[in-house]
């Protein structure tokens, strides 16, 4: 049983968690257990440069930088893809955004303008030695130890506050990651189906 089949809103998320930590194959996971449709910033960014649009010019030098999107365009992007009929439906699991409080802001406002409003956001949780360890034995070009802390470093102080301003509204159900990733995606789905109230 998931939270979809009772309910007549479809379910709208937020998912956070540190590189390695095994977010995407649980946002596969989420998409297969509650039909809803995933939003990742980073997708959309890349698909505008590889489609060559105006926004994917903008945009493809600060992702070859690093750097971050201004929050007007992003907001802009997410307000549009929160439109379409396809998430209207079925519902969302945001992946890579809000990153900033601004953002935050601006979703929970596109949200109610539409009389909407977030079910829960989900911190998947590994700690820093353990996902510094799985990223190591990955073995990618990009993970070299000084490559690996400086991306977890720029999590702790671009994301984190961001999790703690949804968790002052009471939103945050907080996850072990820690596990196979069934082991993982059960616990995922119990917090939901318990923490999602309506
Ligand atoms: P990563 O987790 O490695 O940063 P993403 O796929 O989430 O990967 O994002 C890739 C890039 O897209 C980011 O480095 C940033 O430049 C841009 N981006 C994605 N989401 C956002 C966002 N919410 N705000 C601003 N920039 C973003």
């Amino acid at each position: 049983m998931s939270a979809n089949e009772h309910r007549s809103e479809p379910l709208r998320l937020v998912i956070f968690g540190r590189q390695g930590a095994g977010k995407g194959t649980q946002c596969d996971r989420i998409v297969k257990q509650y039909g809803v449709v995933h939003l990742s910033t980073g997708d959309m960014f890349r698909a505008a440069i590889a489609a060559g649009s105006e926004i994917g010019s903008q945009v493809a030098p600060i992702l070859a930088a690093g750097g971050l999107v201004s929050d007007d365009l992003t907001i802009a992007l997410v307000r549009e893809r929160l439109a379409h009929s396809d998430v209207q439906e079925s519902g969302f699991v945001l992946d890579g955004f809000p990153r900033t409080t601004s953002q935050a802001d601006a979703l929970l406002g596109l949200l109610s303008e539409s009389g909407a409003s977030l079910d829960a956001v989900v911190n998947l949780e590994v700690a820093l030695e353990e996902v510094t360890a799985r990223m190591k034995s990955r073995g990618r070009n990009d993970d070299t130890d000084e490559g690996i802390a400086k991306r977890l470093a720029l999590y702790d102080r671009e994301t984190v506050p961001v999790i703690d301003w949804f968790d002052e509204r009471g939103l945050v159900l907080r996850v072990d990651g820690i596990g196979a990733e069934h082991e993982v995606s059960d616990r995922l789905f119990a917090a939901i189906d318990g923490g999602v109230t309506h």
